[in-house]
């Protein structure tokens, strides 16, 4: 059975322990010891399926220590109900070679619902196979949309608990008001006064606390992680990619065996990898493109092989949930470029640590190039970008989404690359109406309007209707209020759970 390694070499484990588990005990990602290998006449049978099929299908080969019966029934419980359209991961075309891929039909109206949907009825099967019988306690940082979803999808879930850290600055509105008024009996939010990075290295040091740990057991409780660490979040993001390919053959678009480029606008490097995770398992993938915004280290990285974040601004942007310096998930694709050396990565991560940088060698650096681009949109090119693609393809997209298109639009006056690509479209437009607002209509519209009066803007100018789950949020009562400083979120968890 394809077993999960540690990308800094503690001992190989099953699917459903690395889930459970979320990071390694050696604080590496767990990584797959071997990838599934899709032929092209599977890859041409998913253009017949449904999602939840193409999911079970996908799935079966990365989780292998879960059987059909219980693939079938975590998915269909994850997308069987609350995404707003049947095709769950909808396909849009929008101009020549080039599609959105909406990945924000889900409660939240972002992409992380693909994953946080699914990833709590995974947690509790993997429990449950593991012989865990201790309350799975979800500890999880959020640049915004995360924590929404995690909340979401853990909400009233049996044997489960879920406590949300945000930036109590670096979240939108409507960001803001989404978590703070979550029910249910097992969720917990908490603001945090720093920024993503401090909120995520918080919860990184308390998954390295013994004491923090021998507490949690002393009341019946086990740690794990929702955030994209954890495989269980990454494996149901693969199966969107080789979703987007089967409507492309299917629409007959492209021919079997074709290549399709991705286009990602990237974070914490979790999306962008389950595409390249996709591709290491047969699907014909060409470049994958690596958006950033102005927080643009991974373009720096993927054009010198320098990561370095020693000299660097935290820069707030208009797309949050991609103000981000350290990006996790890229050391599982350091572990794979530097030939599954465990050593090497960790030592790598070391130098990141202690020295805020480091620098891969040539051949590794040719190795990433190979299969990534990357650029980065500033703020004005974020703004161009949604008016363009509104006044010329009458398509509405978010300020994240925006990145990945100028960055697409970009790539190719530069490459001249006019392969098919799929643009990856991370949220709704209405999850950040003031930004989507001032760019369609002018910065004077959105002046002085908060989140709820630009929505209701932007639906009279779009015509596009707005989703409940913003229209409905100002009338909610407000649950969490619970705020603590960056050295101080271990105490504010036990006191959190105390009450
Ligand atoms: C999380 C997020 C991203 C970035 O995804 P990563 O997996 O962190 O790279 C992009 N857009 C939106 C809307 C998000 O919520």
């Amino acid at each position: 059975m394809m077993m999960m390694r540690s990308t800094r070499g503690a001992a190989a484990v099953t699917p459903s322990m690395a889930i459970l588990r979320g990071l390694a005990p050696d604080g590496g990602l767990y990584v797959p010891e071997s990838f599934p290998a899709f032929t092209q006449d599977e890859i041409a049978s998913l253009a017949g399926m449904d999602y939840e099929a193409r999911a079970c299908f996908v799935l079966s080969r990365f989780l292998p220590d879960f059987s059909r019966e219980e693939l079938q029934q975590t998915v269909h419980g994850a997308y069987g109900a609350g995404f707003d359209c049947p095709e769950i991961a909808k396909l849009v075309d929008c101009g020549e070679n080039t599609h959105a891929l909406e990945l924000w039909h889900g409660p939240t109206l972002a992409f992380k619902d693909m994953a946080l949907q699914l990833l709590p009825r995974l947690l509790v099967k993997s429990a449950e196979k593991n012989g865990e019988h201790r309350e799975i306690f979800i500890l999880v940082a959020t640049s915004g949309d995360t924590g929404k979803a995690a909340l979401e999808g853990f909400l009233d879930v049996p044997g489960t608990r879920c406590c949300v850290f945000y930036p109590r600055d670096g979240v939108s509105r409507a960001q803001k008001l989404q978590m703070v008024t979550t029910g249910g009996s097992n969720t917990h939010v908490i603001a945090v006064r720093g920024n993503f990075d401090d909120a995520q290295s918080g919860v990184k040091r308390i998954f390295g606390d013994a004491n923090f740990a021998r507490e949690m057991d002393r009341q019946g409780r086990v740690l794990s992680s929702a955030n994209s660490i954890n495989f269980g979040r990454l494996a149901p993001q693969i199966v969107y990619y080789f979703s987007a390919y089967a409507d492309l053959l299917g629409r007959g678009l492209i021919a079997p065996g074709e290549a399709v480029n991705f286009c990602v606008p990237t974070g914490n490097f979790g999306d962008i990898l389950a595409a390249d995770y996709a591709k290491k398992a047969g699907l014909p993938v060409g470049k994958l493109i690596c958006a950033s915004n102005s927080n643009n280290v991974l373009t720096d990285f993927i054009r010198t092989g320098v990561y370095d974040i020693s000299d660097r601004a935290f820069l707030k942007t208009t797309s949050p949930s991609m103000d981000i310096l350290i990006s996790s998930n890229l050391e599982r694709l350091l572990y794979d470029l530097e030939g599954c050396d465990a050593r090497k990565t960790a030592a790598l991560m070391t130098a990141l640590k202690d020295d805020g940088r480091y620098a891969v060698e040539p051949a590794v650096l040719e190795a990433l190039q190979q299969r990534y681009a990357a650029d980065f949109a500033d703020e004005d090119e974020v703004f161009a970008e949604i008016a363009r693609m509104w006044k010329e393809q009458g398509y509405l997209m978010d300020t994240h989404t925006a990145v990945a298109s100028a960055v697409l639009r970009k790539y190719r006056e530069e490459t001249g690359d006019a392969r098919r690509t799929v643009v990856v479209s991370t949220a709704s437009p209405y999850k950040f109406g003031p930004a989507v607002l001032a760019a369609v209509a002018g910065r004077e519209a959105a002046a002085g309007r908060d989140d709820f009066a630009c929505c209701a803007a932007l639906q009279q100018l779009s015509g596009l209707s707005e989703p409940d789950a913003i229209r409905l949020l100002p009338q909610l009562p407000v649950r969490h209020s619970a705020e603590c400083g960056k050295a101080e979120m271990a105490a504010a968890v036990l006191e959190a759970v105390r009450k």
